[in-house]
């Protein structure tokens, strides 16, 4: 039956949160879970990740650095895969776990899914969106080995407890690739990432202005929410590209997501209809955004937001 391959996207030498999501789907399959991290400095995540059903952390390096070579990253992936007996590899579908798995996948000539919504692991069967959200795929996947990429937020982490082994694995990737990363852009940003946040509160081309954009800050910074925007608003200028979510944009799946002066085109849609709970605040009761909704507020978001930020501060203090 083989193992799952558990691959885990750390950053700054954390583990971020939304891998613990790829964990829980992973615990329900059969065999070992081996947590795949790869760096070339061993990070310590053991404890963080048995609690989600890990049951073996693997810190996986090469005879050439890793961090800043990504050929060399996809390679010891696939020299983990083998040597662990791993059938099954899942991953978090960021832009950085999408590269890793694609390559590992290419080495191994294993097929790949990245993006998935939800999977059954002991099928190999993954639901995919497509045509922008418009269509779900149930995909099956064939193969010795096969490789998925999960969608930020898409499945809830769940604490299975148990004890996991710890031990390091030394790749032979056969020399340095031919891609260096040589510098990694931050977006400055005093809120939480996009893609890992549990609450969004995005804005629209109604903001009018970048400076407006404050009005949705301060309410996200109430409730540790990330912002985002619309692409007509960051075509606009009030927002980087960075923010924008969509079809052309990020694609999320918080638990909430508030759409201020957001029409919700199909295009927006496209990138966080897979979110828990969606609420909608617009001046036209006919905005499509009131169609796909689960609370609509009619209203001014000048007048809105502001009141909604009064009430988060009176209740969360
Ligand atoms: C190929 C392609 C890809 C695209 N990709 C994306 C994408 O990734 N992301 C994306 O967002 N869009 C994308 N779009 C664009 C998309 O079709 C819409 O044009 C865009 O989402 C509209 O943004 P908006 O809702 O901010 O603006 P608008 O369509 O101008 O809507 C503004 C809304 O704000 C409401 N409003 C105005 N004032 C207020 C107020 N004071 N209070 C409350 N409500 C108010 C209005 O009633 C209206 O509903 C794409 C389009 C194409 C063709």
């Amino acid at each position: 039956m083989g193992n799952i391959g558990i691959l885990i996207d750390v950053q700054d030498g954390q583990v971020k949160e939304t891998n613990y999501g790829v964990v829980t789907a992973a615990a329900s399959g059969a065999g070992e879970k081996i947590a795949l991290v790869v760096s070339d400095n061993a990070v310590d995540c053991k404890d963080a990740l048995q609690k989600y059903g890990v049951t073996k952390v693997v810190h996986v390096t090469a005879d050439t650095p890793v961090d800043s070579d990504p050929e060399a990253q996809g390679k010891a992936i696939a020299e983990a895969i083998k040597n662990f007996d791993i059938t099954t590899l899942v991953g978090l579908s960021t832009a950085k776990g999408k590269d890793q798995m694609a390559r590992a996948a290419a080495e191994l000539d294993a097929p790949a899914i990245l993006d998935v919504m939800a999977l059954d692991i002991n099928a190999k069967t993954v639901t995919k969106s497509h045509f922008s959200g418009k269509t779900y795929a149930s995909i099956g996947l064939t193969g010795d080995v096969v490789v998925i990429g999960i969608r930020m937020n898409a499945v809830e982490a769940i604490e299975a407890g148990g004890d996991a082994t710890a031990e390091s694995f030394q790749a032979s990737v056969g020399g340095a690739g031919r891609v260096t990363i040589t510098e990694i852009k931050k977006v400055e940003s005093k809120t939480v990432d996009l893609t890992e946040a549990k609450i969004i509160i995005t804005g629209g081309r109604s903001l009018e202005s970048a400076d407006n954009f404050a009005i949705l800050r301060e309410c996200a910074e109430v409730v540790g929410a990330a912002v985002g925007a619309s692409r007509a608003a960051v075509d606009s200028g009030y927002a980087p590209h960075a923010m924008q979510v969509g079809q052309t944009g990020k694609t999320v799946s918080p638990n909430l997501y508030i759409g201020c002066g957001i029409s919700g085109a199909l295009q927006h849609f496209a990138g966080m209809k897979t979110s828990k709970v969606i609420v909608g605040i617009n001046i036209d009761k006919d905005a499509p955004i009131f169609s796909n909704c689960d609370y609509g507020v009619l209203g001014d978001l000048f007048e809105v937001v502001p009141a909604l930020t009064k009430a988060f501060k009176e209740k969360l203090g």
